[in-house]
């Protein structure tokens, strides 16, 4: 009697189901007069995108609408692969004239999270879908965000998180009193020494669910040693896991490059000859580069004087940077590095790298590069994300005018941001 009684429960749910399925095909259909092709690098105009659930079905014009598709018209603004930040902290903050280990020895680990669910809508709602958080979260704090925003139990855009940065037996933590110095350092990085202890991490960070192995090819006075980094490697890729290095030392950076590493994080100062090696080797830079406006702010909080020539002045260096590594031909991901207060929501300061890139001279289509197909291969996710094409997911924003025209202008002004089909949030 009870297994008849389950039977028909299951042949209802079965039967519900199918039902269900049959009738729960969303459509949407977008369209504006502007439109960026991350594949072409170009911006088209007039084009429609069909999305069916999660995906986009079809682009182009003049489409084939279904019955009981959702239409949303745009007018005159631009469409966008979902924006990606290759380089987030958000169970970070730190005060600007604080050390790094003050966030990790005083706020505590709920804390820290319950901080992060405030950062993660704020990127999503300034038109990033996808975030890649490169560590300074604790023991895998990143984890746990990135779980409650795949279940739906908070917003944010999606995760992928490296767990504890891979580092000699210093990582990044200095200026703390050396008995809490071990404490802090093994809460915040995996520290190793030698070749068996670096495989293990590595091991033990893929067991727990990592999307990318974060490496620190350089901390406060030790590196990573040649064998070390390759084992790292090695043990990662054999796993099917990318490893991005902490670089910011040219002399640095030559054995993470011997090691096969990825991609390199910040590469401040790095020599031309080293980035056309890098570029010979497919190895992306994430140049976490920031904005005169990030300058500003900066001078803000800390109530200094300072006058619009001051912002220019201090940002030069870093404009021509970019345009050396454009120059070198390597491949640009945008990352943000986004930990300071800096008093701005932490989307709209994540935003200020692509805006800084557009105001050191790269054109609005290679400013977009940066963070759509350029940091979908990067995260390894090629044909997924940062592209709107059919069968990707549909992880679409929608900006106010023409990007082309003025893309510094229309960054600012997002008007829909859709994560997986879903209108996540719209002006
Ligand atoms: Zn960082």
């Amino acid at each position: 009697m009870y297994k008849a009684i389950l039977n028909t429960v299951f042949f209802l749910f079965l039967t519900c189901g199918f039902v269900f399925s049959q009738n729960s095909d969303v459509y949407i259909l977008l369209k504006a007069g502007h439109f960026y092709n991350s594949e072409k690098n170009a911006f088209l105009e007039n084009q429609e995108v069909l999305i069916k659930n999660d995906k986009v079905v079809k682009v182009g014009t003049q489409l084939t609408i279904p019955p009981n598709t959702e239409v949303l018209d745009f007018g005159n603004a631009t469409i966008v692969p979902g924006l990606i930040d290759a380089h987030s902290h958000i169970l970070m903050e730190q005060k600007v004239d604080e050390p790094l280990a003050v966030d990790a020895m005083m706020v505590s680990s709920e804390a820290r999270v319950l901080r992060a669910v405030k950062f993660a809508k704020s990127y999503l709602e300034s038109g990033f879908t996808t975030i890649r958080d490169l560590g300074n979260s604790g023991q895998y704090l990143d984890l746990e965000v990135r779980k409650a925003i795949k279940n739906g139990y908070i917003t944010g855009p999606r995760m992928l998180a490296s767990g504890p940065i891979i580092g000699s037996m210093d990582g990044q933590i200095d200026g703390i009193p050396l008995a809490d110095f071990d404490r802090i350092s093994r809460q915040e990085y995996s520290m190793v020494s030698g070749v068996e202890e670096a495989r293990k991490a590595v091991r033990e960070h893929i067991a727990r669910g990592v999307d990318v192995i974060k490496i620190l090819a350089v901390g406060n006075r030790l590196v990573l040693s040649l064998d070390e980094m390759k084992a790292i490697v090695e043990t990662a890729h054999s796993e099917r896991i990318p490893v991005t290095a902490h670089c910011d030392r040219d002399w640095a950076a030559q054995n993470a490059i011997e090691a096969g590493v990825d991609g390199i994080e910040h590469a401040y100062g790095f020599k031309k000859a080293t980035l056309e090696k890098m570029a010979s080797k497919g190895i992306y830079v994430v140049p976490t580069y920031g904005s005169t406006e990030t300058i500003r702010a900066y001078y803000e909080q800390q109530k200094l004087p300072y006058t619009e020539d001051d912002l220019e002045n201090n940002a030069a260096s870093w404009k021509k940077w970019i345009r050396e590594l454009k120059e070198a031909g390597v491949t640009i991901v945008a990352g943000s590095d986004a930990y300071v207060n800096l008093e701005m929501d932490r989307g709209d300061y994540a935003k200020q790298t692509i805006w800084g890139y557009a105001d050191a001279g790269l054109s609005p289509e290679d400013v977009l590069q940066t963070a759509t197909v350029n940091a979908a291969i990067a995260l390894g996710m090629k044909d997924q994300i940062g592209v709107i094409r059919e069968n990707s997911l549909a992880d679409i924003v929608v900006f106010e005018g023409d990007m082309k025209a003025d893309i510094k202008k229309s960054l600012y002004n997002v008007k829909m941001v859709m994560k997986n089909g879903v209108v996540e949030w719209s002006k």
